[in-house]
């Protein structure tokens, strides 16, 4: 019997108010797209960036 490691790839988005320079690290979801503007950042109220889109690789 062979056993093979399984490896998930989690996918994160980073977004960043160009504003204060807030950072925000979540889930990557579908239709995120670099530097588009995505939300509001919650301490300025200016809209944030998304300035990385990054994917983790864990072995389990
Ligand atoms: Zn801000």
């Amino acid at each position: 019997m062979i056993f093979s490691k399984k490896k998930i790839t989690l996918d994160y988005t980073v977004e960043k108010c160009s504003n204060c320079g807030m950072q925000i690290k979540r889930k990557f979801s579908d239709g995120d797209v670099l530097f588009a503007e995505y939300s509001k950042c919650d301490s300025c109220g200016e809209m944030c960036l998304i300035e990385k889109i990054f994917g983790e690789t864990l072995e389990q």
